[in-house]
């Protein structure tokens, strides 16, 4: 598998089931093949924004999100990141096809 780490608690609470953290997916039990696409495409991003910015800026967007929606779950849905990873998620072919900085 592709840098996949077993966690016992998500650091964000019950409502998530995986994180990536520069390229390595800590997750609390085993992918299907949607979710590890999800998390390939939030590689993806990382490694095209240089890692370091990607947190910044996904940090930064959520809070942002956080005063627009007052919930932090709603918030998480509308990351330009998280769009991108949900929108293609099921092309399990997504990212042999997809553009670079495709979360603008
Ligand atoms: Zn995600």
């Amino acid at each position: 598998m592709k840098n996949v780490i077993k966690i016992k608690r998500h650091p964000f609470g019950k409502n998530y089931l995986a994180i990536n953290l520069f390229g390595f997916i800590f997750t609390l039990r085993n992918l299907d093949s949607v979710e590890l696409n999800h998390e390939l495409i939030h590689s993806a991003q990382q490694r095209e924004l240089l890692y370091l910015p990607f947190f910044i800026w996904y940090g930064i967007e959520w809070l942002m999100l956080w005063f627009k929606y007052h919930d932090w779950t709603t918030a998480y849905y509308h990351i330009r990141f998280e769009q991108e990873a949900y929108r293609h998620q099921n092309d399990l072919n997504y990212l042999q096809t997809r553009k670079k900085y495709k979360f603008k």
